[in-house]
């Protein structure tokens, strides 16, 4: 197995990278996407879809705690929360240590996502058998946000796959308008901003920003540096009916939880929210 290579192909970009494989634990064509879930000596177990790396046990720490803290950070009572996508469960692990937090629904397509990292990814998926609090939904996101009842969320973190295949309807304005629809009068939606670094990521960027700022009074872009995605830095947009993320926070409440985290820190947050110029400008055109 010492050269066999997963490649995960950025074509338009002349860009190809790249992970060891130690062992191939499953791969599988679901109705959906290809789901293949591999052992890297440094990485641990990952997962990817349609050839995109998803999730590894070693960086998604990074990842999962900036999709979930610093909206509960700005908002520290938020109770009832929605997920869309976030099939590995490493999303809904980081809510659940919220333990005033009552009701967690999470709306997942891909069934097969779910029983594969419940095998082999405990570390995440863990949650799926010990939360009480989860409701674990398969079906459509986007149709299940279009059916909720008005004001039902205060947050909504959509952790989806790239605006292609299943999560391309995610990066709708409608699908936003049924987000603001669907949550509380303080309601927050933490979603995908992919990157800005190609000019291609560049472009999704910008029209999911210009299409969340088309639906929400307050539209902001945070980032994060996560090594095993293309370019290791990621962004999420925070989009509010009344948050501002930084004249908002609530450091001192936040910290009161007690949680350990091993990305996010109050001062993290505060600075995410800073952004590079080449990433400023492709949001200032949007
Ligand atoms: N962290 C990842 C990333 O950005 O690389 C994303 C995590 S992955 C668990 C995203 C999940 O979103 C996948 O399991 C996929 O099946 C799910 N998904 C995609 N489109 C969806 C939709 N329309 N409704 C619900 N889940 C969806």
């Amino acid at each position: 197995m010492a050269d066999l290579w997963f490649s995960e192909y950025h074509v338009i970009n002349s860009v190809k990278l790249g992970l060891n494989i130690k062992e191939i634990l499953h791969t599988e064509e679901t109705p959906f996407q290809k789901l293949e879930m591999y052992r890297n000596d440094t990485f641990g177990v990952f997962m990817t879809l349609d050839g995109f790396i998803q999730v590894t046990e070693k960086d998604e720490f990074v990842y999962h705690d900036m999709i979930c803290h610093p909206a509960l950070a700005v908002n520290p009572s938020i109770k009832k929360v929605l997920i869309i996508g976030g099939g590995d469960g490493g999303t809904a692990r980081e809510v659940a240590r919220y333990p005033h937090i009552e009701t967690i629904d999470m709306v997942e397509i891909d069934g097969a996502v779910v029983e594969a990292c419940k095998k082999y990814m405990p570390s995440t998926a863990g949650v799926f058998s010990k939360e009480p609090r989860l409701n674990l939904i398969i079906g459509d996101g986007l149709k299940f946000v279009e059916e909720a009842a008005d004001g039902s969320y205060d947050l909504i973190l959509v952790d989806s796959t790239d605006p292609a295949g299943p999560g391309e309807g995610l990066f709708t304005v409608q699908f936003y308008e049924n987000c603001y629809r669907a949550l509380k009068e303080d309601g927050i939606l933490i979603n995908q901003h992919e990157c800005a670094f190609h000019p291609l990521d560049a472009e999704q960027m910008q029209k999911a920003h210009s299409k969340i700022k088309k639906v929400f009074p307050i539209a902001k872009v945070y980032g994060f540096n996560i090594p095993t995605y293309s370019t290791g830095y990621w962004y999420f947009g925070f989009a509010s009916k009344k948050y501002d993320p930084i004249t908002d926070l609530k450091a001192e409440e936040w910290e009161k939880f007690g949680l350990r985290t091993k990305y996010y820190n109050t001062d993290i947050h505060t600075g995410a929210f800073a952004l590079p110029n080449y990433v400023k400008e492709v949001l200032e055109k949007a």
